[in-house]
């Protein structure tokens, strides 16, 4: 694609469909503010004051008044963009949207004015500075956060809690680099020095620092992608039954799994703030229907990926030769939960915590009829994601960023292994720390390729 980020852009801001007021937002690119003033002339018929809010008409290029609303100019370099940023806030249908959209298009004051791609207006954000990497991919985080628990958490991280956390640990990372590599030109007293400063406690000091970082980012990862659970059993096991139970009180249910609808096979709950993402196999059923097809081995693909299986059985009558099928069509290495539901028509009541780990199968007895043992499901899913209590403090991070936090991690132990082993060899020590700082800096976006930024903005949703 021949487009470059130089270019003034224009999008419809607000989600389509008919709302209240919708924005047309443009930003100008490396225009200045002369064509920012000729093209307000153009379409509001005045100039807008920086930051003020302004009622205007928004005019044809007849001088028709297509809508009225609200002019806001932001100048360069305070706005979202950094660039210089107009926004004319008019009603929010679609259509009259689309006139206001095309007839900034079709002005000849702005040489050069595109549609933008999506993301493009938070990837110059990114460009200009305005954001880091990680707090952009916030935003997306918190447009497209399920539950609210996973919305708080992004908005932490676009206000730049992961970012601080992550700049602290490379600032002392840095520190011990410097010491390091000071102790490198004076090779003779290398080891002492390095005793002296107490380079290994340092190091390990900052070991810690990123298990930390590491354990908080993986809960918002966690929060962010959440669990996908599949529900097998044979029919009128309570597969529906237990669904709606686990569901409960928050049957608030959120968005569904990207790519499939939302039907009676794929639904989204949440416990405790995480997207549980449950389907359930009772509407994979043999079918001539094309359509169906493509959505069942669409849900087949999902459940390839699942995290945890869901196995329920009727506790009166136990393990069957079916159910045996059932686990052979499961993917390898699934963790599965058994679940022995109806536990309240058993002639001998059992107790809804009797779990056993027979054959290294954890067991769950309950009843989603009377909801005895639904809160120990609750928390046995919760331990099996390895959620921890308290979301306060976390912010939200995507499996990029676990991967570079696992990374640096190595490197950091690279470094005191080598430390141990070798004392002598600290040019190896220093380049580990070297190493270990390059991956964390690849989170916030210092280092990064045009093709991962592509990536990433690409995702986001037009006009963001
Ligand atoms: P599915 O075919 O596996 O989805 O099973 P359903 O959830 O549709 O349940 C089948 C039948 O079993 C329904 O009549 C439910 O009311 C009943 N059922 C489900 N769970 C329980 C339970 O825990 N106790 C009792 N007594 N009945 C249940
Ligand atoms: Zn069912």
């Amino acid at each position: 694609m021949s487009t470059t980020h130089q270019d003034p852009i224009i999008a419809v801001a607000t989600a389509p469909g008919r709302g209240g007021i919708g924005v047309v937002r443009v930003s100008f690119g490396k225009l200045g503010a002369e064509v920012v003033a000729r093209l307000m002339l153009a379409i509001c018929g005045q100039e807008l004051t920086p930051r003020h809010a302004t009622y205007v008409p928004f005019l044809s290029a007849q001088g028709e008044v297509l809508d009225r609303g609200i002019g806001l100019y932001f100048a360069a370099p305070h706005s979202y963009t950094g660039e210089h940023v107009l926004e004319l806030q008019g009603h929010g249908g679609p259509v009259v949207l689309q006139l206001l959209l095309q007839r900034c298009l079709a002005v000849h004051e702005v040489p050069g004015l595109r549609l933008a791609e999506p993301g493009e207006f938070t990837h110059r954000a990114f460009l200009n500075d305005k954001l880091d990497l990680a707090q952009a991919e916030a935003v997306a985080d918190l447009i497209e956060a399920s539950t609210e628990a996973a919305a708080r958490c992004a908005g932490r991280s676009l206000d730049g809690a992961f970012s601080r956390a992550l700049e602290r640990l490379v600032d002392d990372l840095i520190r011990l680099r410097m010491l390091v590599e000071a102790t490198l030109d004076f090779p003779e007293e290398e080891v002492d020095f390095l005793e002296a400063a107490d380079a290994h406690g340092k190091l390990a000091a900052l070991r810690h620092e990123l298990a930390q970082i590491q354990s908080d980012a993986r809960q918002g990862a966690l929060l962010r992608e959440g669990l996908s659970v599949v529900l097998v059993g044979q029919p009128n096991v309570g597969k529906s039954s237990l669904l709606n139970a686990l569901a409960g009180a928050e049957l608030a249910i959120v968005t569904p799994i990207a790519g499939t609808t939302r039907d009676k096979v794929a639904q989204t709950i949440q416990i405790e703030g995480i997207p549980l993402h449950i389907i359930d196999t009772a509407g994979l059923r043999e079918t001539e229907d094309e359509i169906e097809r493509i959505g069942i081995a669409r849900t087949w693909q999902a459940i390839k990926q699942a995290d945890i299986v869901l196995h329920l059985l009727d506790a009166r009558i136990g393990f069957t030769p079916e159910d045996e099928e059932i686990i052979a069509s499961l993917p390898a290495g699934v963790t599965v939960l058994q679940i022995h539901n109806k536990i309240d028509l058993l002639a001998a009541p059992a107790g809804v915590n009797a779990i056993t780990e027979t054959q290294a199968m954890r067991i769950v007895r309950l009843s989603a009829k009377s909801g005895a043992g639904i809160e120990h499901l609750r928390a046995q899913l919760l331990e099996l994601a390895g959620w921890r209590a308290g979301t306060e403090n976390i912010y939200s991070a995507r499996e990029r960023h676990l991967i570079a936090l696992r990374a640096a991690a190595q490197h950091l132990q690279n470094a005191a292994e080598q430390a141990a082993q070798n004392a002598q060899a600290l040019d190896l020590f220093a380049e580990e720390l070297r190493l270990a700082q390059l991956r964390l800096n690849e989170i916030t976006g210092e280092f990064t390729s045009d093709d991962l930024l592509g990536e990433i903005f690409s995702r986001f949703c037009i006009g963001k």
